[in-house]
């Protein structure tokens, strides 16, 4: 079953009405263009779509279940259920497109995956796709970033991956961007640049749309299993917005279902700097080979942004999400640091599990909905596990979740 927005949207260059497209050098132009001819073929390909399909059911353990979460459910008054994003091989969803980027490279003759990362998720999990389909790997990351995610670093060299340090700048997520870029330009021929969101040029908004739309297609069959109908609600936290567009795309034409995507408000969103949520205070505009809306400073370049999630601090966003924010599809709102954190306790605490930070968010945005009064249904992504998080919340939240120092 497929859903007929998703072959409506983009149209032939990349355009989400206004946004999306692809504003790069002209040595890229070409090679995207190829990249785009090749997934039409695979998407179409009876034998790449099967090959996906096992590897998402017994290398990933897809489908994710559906989890009513009962007590949440019973303190705050809304029928809350968790897709189970994080119980996917490698902890969250980037799987399901990284799984699909190192296929299309490989039929496509490619050699090497390269990514950047930030806090190393996206770097782990294109390591272990890279491994699997038997591609070399070089994932570029901020020296900073490279002391302070040092788990993830030891895993992508377990896997085989190298990681390159960016050392200029700040030396963290945006400096990786642009070493990975400078590789790409390079040799743009033997490697491929895996995006890690729904971000970037044409194709990669659409095509890692559609590897991450088996969530929304899983989640609308179990929901309808499970009470009968849809949810009168979606949630989902949105950085790029890849996990967001993975469960939102099925549902975007029942009418019924309120769709929702939480943006960070940080540490505060009256001051530039403190915060990520790009949709809810940026404006349209031009970064990374894409138009959406971005958050820029006064010089019109990228502002710094904060958020306590590593995985949602991004001054752009997917450019379908600008559109369905103009269209009215679908509502942004925010949720700060201190209530993601609060959330995170609040599912670890009564439904025995622990949420990644950037999923924090989304069970943060649904106990909002239920405060507000919502009595509904409440189908919410938790996008990820809080494994890589523990150490982190407990420095500096710790004390006021009744844990004292363990060190
Ligand atoms: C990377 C990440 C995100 C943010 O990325 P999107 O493209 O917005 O989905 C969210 N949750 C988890 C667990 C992540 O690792």
């Amino acid at each position: 079953m497929q859903n007929t927005f998703e072959h409506a949207l983009p149209d032939a260059q990349g355009y989400f009405g206004e946004y999306g497209g692809s504003f790069i050098p002209p040595q890229l132009e070409s090679i995207m263009i190829e990249i785009a001819a090749a997934y039409e073929e695979c998407r179409k390909d009876p034998a790449f779509r099967t090959e996906l399909a096992r590897l998402y059911k017994h290398f990933v353990g897809r489908p994710s279940p559906i989890f009513h979460a009962e007590n949440l459910s019973a303190k705050y008054g809304a029928d809350i259920y968790l897709k189970r994003e994080d119980l996917n091989h490698t902890g969250a969803h980037k799987i399901n497109h990284c799984l699909g980027e190192a296929l299309l490279a490989k039929k496509m003759g490619k050699k090497k995956l390269i990514a950047e990362t930030g806090a190393g998720q996206h770097g782990v999990a294109l390591a272990t796709a890279a491994a699997l389909v038997g591609l070399e790997c070089d994932i570029y990351m901020g020296e900073v970033d490279i002391q302070k995610e040092h788990p993830n670093v030891v895993r992508m060299r377990i896997l085989g991956a190298n990681v390159i340090p960016a050392t200029h700048g700040r030396k963290t997520l945006k400096e990786a961007v642009d070493s990975a870029f400078e590789a790409y330009m390079k040799d743009p021929v033997s490697q491929i640049y895996a995006i890690g969101s729904v971000v970037g040029p044409h194709p990669f908004p659409m095509m890692v749309r559609d590897f991450q739309s088996i969530i929304g297609n899983e989640a609308k069959e179990q929901f309808k299993e499970m009470t009968g109908g849809l949810p009168d609600n979606l949630v989902a936290c949105v950085g790029g917005g890849s996990n967001a567009m993975g469960l939102f795309t099925a549902f975007l034409e029942d009418d019924e279902v309120a769709i929702h995507g939480a943006e960070p408000a940080g540490r505060s969103l009256n001051v530039e700097g403190e915060h990520a949520a790009t949709l809810t205070l940026g404006e349209p505009g031009i970064m990374h080979g894409f138009k959406s809306y971005m958050l820029k400073d006064k010089d019109g370049e990228p502002q710094e942004v904060h958020s306590v999630a590593s995985g949602l601090d991004y001054p752009s966003v997917g450019p379908q999400h600008s559109y369905l924010k103009d269209a009215g599809r679908v509502n942004y709102g925010t949720v700060s640091d201190d209530e993601a954190i609060d959330a995170f306790f609040e599912l670890s605490r009564l439904e025995g599990i622990i949420p990644a930070i950037e999923s924090s968010h989304a069970v943060a945005y649904a106990l909002k909905l239920a405060k507000q009064g919502e009595k509904g249904s409440i189908l919410l992504n938790l996008s990820g596990r809080g494994d890589k998080d523990i150490d982190f919340v407990v420095e500096h939240y710790g004390k006021d979740y009744g844990i004292e120092s363990l060190i």
